[in-house]
């Protein structure tokens, strides 16, 4: 009978470890490395395998997998959104995911990924606005203070040294909470009754509502020259958060085209509205920020690779660690192509 030694096991990351390992690491530190991990990735992105994440769509929300490959691993992302959720008590995001080994195809990393999804957007955020906000900018507009919105300041500050945050929520108590939660973390926060006021004097504009539905968060004459839209929200067809004008006005910076044109602010612009690949700013074949008058938005939908990323990060971070469990979740008879017998012997 197959010893416990024996067995194929894969490390599961729980919520509980996953916050451990934050509070281990520190939350800024580790945004810091997600950011690297992402980097580095997009430096490479033309040898991984790309495809639209696949949506599954009801009319209250969406749930979706994200698959890739570098050729010698494969991750997945299982991820939901569900606007309506938060008023039954329940998260908007939730995800999980799944790294594997192409030789073998066996898994070597299961984990919680509702924290890490939101380290992992706002890293990639900050990771963005390097390349692409103005100089010196210090002071971001948050419009919409739920789930994200810590970390997406917090990402801020680590990365590009953001000093001040102006915050605004439809609802005062989430604009409250994310006051609370970033109180004494370095950050300079002011709350702001309307989305107008939280603008002002902001050089990055980072639009993270959600609702199921074509929203006008800011309107082409809130945006002046010279800033930077981080625009995480509008991520599903029929959700969007900035008015067409807005686009025309900016460039435009994209993850993947061809899930950003239907996913994306872009989903409101004709099908050959022009767009920069990120992976080509980052990699130095096309400028980012080219003028102190230019508006640059970054139409954020999140992407398979990210998440990815992410998955490396937490399977080299965990080594050595025991900030996880091990798993008995693959059948691993000692002879391959005994399986029956492995379950036979399991009676006795
Ligand atoms: P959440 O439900 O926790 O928070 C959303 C907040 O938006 C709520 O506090 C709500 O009151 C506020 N809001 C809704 N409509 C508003 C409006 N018109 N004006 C001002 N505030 C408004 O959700 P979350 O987990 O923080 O996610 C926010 C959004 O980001 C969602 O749409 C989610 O799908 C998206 N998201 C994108 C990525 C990405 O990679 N681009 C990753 C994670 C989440």
């Amino acid at each position: 009978m197959t010893q416990p030694s024996d067995k194929a096991l894969v490390p599961f990351v729980s919520v509980d470890n996953m916050m451990r390992l934050i509070h281990h690491v520190g939350v800024e530190d580790m945004m810091r490395d997600l950011a690297d991990y992402i980097e580095a990735d997009f430096k490479r992105w033309e040898l991984f395998d790309k495809t639209p994440r696949v949506a599954s769509h009801s009319d209250v929300g969406v749930i979706e997998l994200m698959p890739t490959s570098d050729g010698e691993a494969y991750g997945f992302k299982y991820v939901n959104g569900h606007p309506k959720n938060t008023s039954e008590g329940l998260q908007t995001v939730t995800a999980f995911g799944l790294l594997a080994d192409v030789y073998t195809g066996y898994p070597v990393l299961l984990t919680e990924m509702t924290i890490l999804t939101a380290l992992r957007t706002a890293a990639t955020s900050a990771m963005v606005a390097k390349h692409l906000a103005p100089k010196g900018a210090d002071t971001m507009a948050m419009i919409g203070n739920g789930a994200q919105s810590e970390f997406q300041t917090l990402a801020m500050k680590a990365i590009i040294g953001l000093k001040a945050v102006r915050l605004y929520d439809k609802d005062p108590a989430a604009t409250e909470k994310c006051a609370q939660n970033l109180a004494g973390l370095g950050i300079d926060v002011t709350i702001c009754k309307t989305p107008e006021e939280a603008i002002e004097g902001a050089q990055i504009l980072t639009t993270c509502t959600a609702d199921k539905q074509y929203a006008t968060i800011l309107t082409d004459n809130m945006v002046g020259s010279g800033v930077h839209i981080n625009a995480i929200g509008g991520d599903c067809p029929g959700k969007t958060e900035l008015a067409p004008g807005i686009l025309n006005r900016s460039d435009v910076f994209v993850e993947y085209p061809p899930q950003t044109r239907v996913e994306g602010e872009i989903q409101q612009m004709p099908e050959d509205f022009a767009v920069t690949e990120l992976w080509e700013v980052i990699s130095g074949h096309k400028p980012g920020r080219t003028g102190d008058r230019q508006i640059t938005l970054f139409d954020s939908v999140g992407f398979a690779i990210e998440d990815f990323s992410a998955l490396r990060y937490i399977r080299d971070r965990i080594k050595g660690t025991d900030y996880f469990v091990d798993l008995d979740m693959l059948a691993d008879p000692d002879d391959p192509r005994d399986l029956f017998g492995m379950v036979q012997r399991a009676k006795a």
